[in-house]
């Protein structure tokens, strides 16, 4: 196997950026596609990095993926937008549905974003990191269709949802410091970290997969190659229950749809997604949350190491941490996965050698 390319992040944005633009998007479009999924690699997720340009390129070609489409307002009741994304780019979606929310959930001290029919937009902690800037809460609730379901119910043998990622980011207790962004899939494992190990050629961690009957694997092609197996929920019946309340909240409260037989026809992975954004200075007060938020994280951090670990972490500590790193080491992108960005760009008439340049990875 050839050997993994590290690439600088302005470079993997620019050559994100240049395969979108000749994808058909505006500037703004390729710039925010290119911020979004560059991000998720710095952060440590290369499940929802550049790795998912490939599928977003094969949409747009094959015309799932509407390029330049932003976010339709179906209704507005104040503090309750209900919107609608045109099958656009999820990372301007997203990003347009959040920057309606948190206007009003500054003017009203809450909105409720009810967003329905959005192409798949990635690590649900970028929406939640954007709320959290503007000094606000929000809570996040993520269905997966348009794709045959991935994850099996807690006694189920086969897979009858999708991996339903749940989000809730506190914003820093004082100017000039850090969110808690608690973001993740309710599956033991992203569908995304399944594909990034097969890719790899690694074996995923006991206890994360079920094969076609029902029996224990740690093989990634078992959700690959038919007939396809299924990823378990977190956490036994309590993830598997969060995963159902996420599935109902966007699925189903957001006017989208849910997982049943027929919801993944379009083979075009749609995202909807339920988000509550609140100012939590119109509730205890600005004051009394600084303190609290400040006291309770301290006392927690102050727990000793347990033996064998590194100390205690807040969710949205490691991917700092390895976003610190990455933006001084460069971003490894495994050969299977740029092989994949470069052949997405030759669909799009841009050249292997034009990628591998704008890249700095001839
Ligand atoms: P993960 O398991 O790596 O992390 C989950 C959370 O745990 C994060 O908030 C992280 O900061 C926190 N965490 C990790 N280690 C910690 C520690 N030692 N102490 C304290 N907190 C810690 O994440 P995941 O479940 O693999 O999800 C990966 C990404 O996939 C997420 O960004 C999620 O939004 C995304 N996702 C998107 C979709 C979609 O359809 N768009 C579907 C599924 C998942």
């Amino acid at each position: 196997m050839a050997a993994t390319v590290i690439i600088a992040a302005d470079k993997l944005r620019a050559a994100v950026r240049h395969i979108c633009l000749a994808g058909g998007s505006n500037e703004r479009e390729a710039a925010l596609v290119a911020e979004n999924l560059v991000l998720a690699n710095l952060s440590g997720h290369d499940s929802h990095g550049v790795g998912m340009l490939p599928q977003y390129i094969l949409a747009v070609v094959e015309k799932r993926l509407k390029v330049n489409a932003s976010v339709r307002v179906l209704s507005d009741a104040g503090a309750i937008l209900n919107l609608d994304g045109n099958m656009g780019y999820g990372q301007v979606i997203g990003h347009e549905a959040m920057e309606l929310g948190i206007l009003r959930a500054k003017d009203l001290g809450a909105c409720i974003v009810s967003l329905r029919n959005s192409h798949h937009i990635g690590r649900i902690g970028h929406w939640g990191e954007q709320c959290a800037a503007a000094g606000l809460v929000s809570t996040h609730y993520v269905n997966v269709v348009g794709r045959p379901p991935l994850v099996a119910p807690y006694g189920g043998a086969d897979a009858r949802f999708a991996t339903n990622p749940y989000c809730c980011a506190i914003p820093a207790a004082e100017p000039g410091g850090e969110p808690i962004v608690l973001d993740m899939a309710t599956s033991k494992i992203a569908m995304g970290k399944v594909r990034v190990a097969m890719n790899k050629g690694e074996q995923v961690a006991p206890g994360t997969l079920i094969d076609a009957k029902g029996a224990a694997t740690t093989d990634p092609k078992t959700m690959f190659n038919p007939p396809i197996g299924a990823i378990l929920a977190f956490g036994e019946h309590k993830g598997y229950g969060l995963a159902v309340i996420a599935e109902l909240l966007a699925g189903a409260m957001t006017g989208g749809v849910t997982m049943h037989e027929g919801s993944w026809a379009s083979g075009t992975i749609t995202n909807n997604m339920f988000s509550v954004i609140i100012d939590p200075a119109k509730l205890g007060g600005a004051e009394t949350w600084r303190r609290e938020v400040a006291a309770f994280t301290d006392f927690v951090k102050a727990s000793p190491k347990a033996p064998g670990s590194d100390g205690v972490l807040v969710a949205g500590e490691p991917e700092r941490r390895m976003r610190a790193k990455r933006a001084a080491e460069g971003i490894p992108v495994d050969a299977t996965t740029w092989g994949e960005i470069v052949a997405a760009g030759e669909s799009v008439n841009v050249s292997a050698a034009e990628t591998n340049s704008v890249a700095g990875a001839a």
